[in-house]
């Protein structure tokens, strides 16, 4: 039987209010919504310096927001350094981390890492959530 349009919409509303709670747990900037073209937005920082994520999905959203910022100092992961082998990490700032961004990137966007942050379990953090294999709306599993 095909659900009403009010039950879809529920959904919808209920993904929406997941997505932004996950992105507070893992600090993840500010959430912007959809784009027109139905593409979620998140926003970090303000002003000139701001960068939006843009991605098709919520779900990649959540996991490249989660991995924006490295867990243990707080800098920008982009500032990191690219291999161990290289000198400076986090430039501006004196920091003693020793994450390269693949490190970071890698430990971040895990489904783990985020459930951790989010006080989920790993099964129930990305229910009702559109990942990148369930792109249409009517696959949304409760
Ligand atoms: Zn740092
Ligand atoms: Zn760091």
């Amino acid at each position: 039987m095909a659900e009403s349009i009010w039950q879809q919409l529920d959904r919808m509303m209920a993904e929406y209010a997941k997505v932004k709670s996950l992105l507070r747990a893992v600090r993840g900037g500010r959430f912007r919504g959809r784009k027109p073209n139905g593409k979620w937005w998140v926003r970090f920082g303000t002003g000139r310096a701001a960068v939006d994520l843009v991605t098709d999905t919520p779900e990649e959203l959540v996991r490249q927001a989660a991995a924006h910022r490295c867990g243990e100092c707080g800098h920008k992961t982009l500032g990191h350094r690219l291999r161990t082998k290289d000198e400076v990490s986090c430039p501006g700032v004196s920091c003693t981390c020793k994450a390269t961004q693949a490190e970071i990137i890698a430990k971040q966007s895990t489904t783990a890492w985020i459930a951790e942050r989010a006080g989920l379990s790993k099964r129930e953090l990305f229910r009702g959530v559109r990942g990148p294999s369930t792109t249409s709306d009517t696959q949304v599993t409760a």
